[in-house]
């Protein structure tokens, strides 16, 4: 069967205008009753990666959550919204992200993801056993409300990654510590992630995303369209070719192509609702962040790789000392001394958690001092996913 993906245009976060074109593209897909049935456990699943006010772009727009909300209602399910931000307590996030005062208007509960099982994924391409959030586990119904943004170590957080957030708190860390500075390994750790959770709808905030030096210090960017589909791969493939990336850059989406899962194709895409043609972005404007790995010689060593990978810095004047990148670290190489921020760079596996966590936009990414000098040779290496 084609994957379905269906485009509305949308340039306003009123409540109105959200509510219609969300309404739209689940119509275009078959209505909410495709998806929830009366008496369903609906968890909805938004990006809450930290306490930005909506107008940042950093998270997905209140108005989404309650238009999801209510067209769950409608259907006669039972929602709850939840998420494992990245830094803060999702009471505080969600409060601060406008959320907390729509839930509690609609009278819809916040649900933690701390309380986490085991489950097993025996039908994993790689990893057969994730801790994800109880709450995930047990719901009848998954919606996924991804916001379009640029990622620093993955490219985009698009559909596909919105599901890492399903895995709570500091097991997180552990995920970036076990795939290293290998983006395409952690890319068959998200499909495998997301093939695991399956949300039956996903709704992307794509009125305004963020580009540059996303997903929390980057710039807002009108992108004016929600977009619906039943499938994460296809979502984001057609979002790519929204936004002027090549398909194979995602990472997620090459690691998708190399399983050959469904929804890489593009051509095969049932595309509903407005013209591609008539959506698509110009200059978009990535992350300044630039990887290399995948085609360096074999005797190339870490610290070449290193000199030629883009590479955190702290930009103290901006520095408010809080620790929270230091506590997000996975492998624990930054250190607070003498009111600064250090950071070992020998060890450090260019994860960008520091700089995707960072209250202040205090960690600027930095161009490898060979990237400088030889940009030529640097692009060489470049590691596309
Ligand atoms: S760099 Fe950011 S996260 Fe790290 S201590 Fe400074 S303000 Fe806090
Ligand atoms: S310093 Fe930043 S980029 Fe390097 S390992 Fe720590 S969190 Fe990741």
């Amino acid at each position: 069967m084609r994957s379905k993906v269906a485009i509305t245009r949308c340039c306003s976060y009123s409540r109105d205008a959200v509510s219609e074109a969300v309404r739209t593209a689940v119509d275009l897909l078959g209505g909410i009753e495709t998806f929830v049935k009366k008496g369903d456990k609906v968890l909805i699943k938004p990006n809450l990666l930290s306490g930005n006010p909506p107008g940042e772009a950093v998270t997905t727009h209140p108005e989404i959550i309650r238009a999801v909300v209510e067209l769950v209602k409608k259907a006669g399910g039972i929602p709850g919204v939840g998420d494992s931000p990245g830094i803060g307590s999702l009471g505080k996030v969600a409060l601060k992200a406008g959320v907390k005062r729509i839930l509690d208007e609609m009278n819809v509960p916040l649900v933690d993801f701390n309380d986490m099982v085991t489950a097993d994924n025996r039908a994993g391409y790689i990893f057969k056993r994730f801790e994800v959030a109880r709450a995930v586990m047990e719901a009848d119904v998954i919606i996924n409300l991804p916001k379009i943004k640029t990622h620093g170590q993955m490219l985009l957080t698009l559909a596909v990654k919105n599901n890492f957030g399903c895995i709570g708190g500091t097991k997180k860390a552990q995920w970036h510590l076990m795939a290293g500075v290998d983006r395409l390994l952690f890319a068959h750790m998200l499909l495998d992630l997301y093939l695991l959770i399956n949300p039956e709808l996903t709704v992307v905030d794509g009125i305004v995303g963020m580009e540059g030096d996303g997903p929390s210090s980057g710039v807002p960017r009108e992108i004016g369209i929600i977009l619906s589909g039943t499938n994460c791969v296809a979502a984001d493939v057609v979002l790519s070719e929204i936004l002027g990336i090549a398909r194979d850059d995602l990472p997620t989406t090459r690691a998708a192509v190399i399983r050959r899962l469904p929804g890489v194709d593009l051509g095969k895409i049932d595309i509903r609702g407005e013209k591609l043609n008539e959506v698509k972005l110009k200059n978009f404007i990535l992350s300044s962040v630039r990887h290399v790995g995948w085609n360096l010689p074999p005797f190339f060593s870490r610290s070449m790789v290193n000199l030629l990978s883009s590479r955190p810095r702290i930009d103290q004047k901006k520095c408010e000392l809080c620790g929270a990148c230091v506590k997000s670290c996975p492998p624990k190489i930054m250190r607070l001394e003498k009111k600064q921020v250090i950071i070992d760079y020998k060890r450090c596996i260019r994860c960008f958690c520091c700089h995707e966590l960072c209250p202040r936009g205090a960690v600027k990414i930095q161009m490898s001092l060979i990237r400088r000098l030889f940009p030529g040779l640097a692009e060489k290496f470049e590691q596309k996913s």
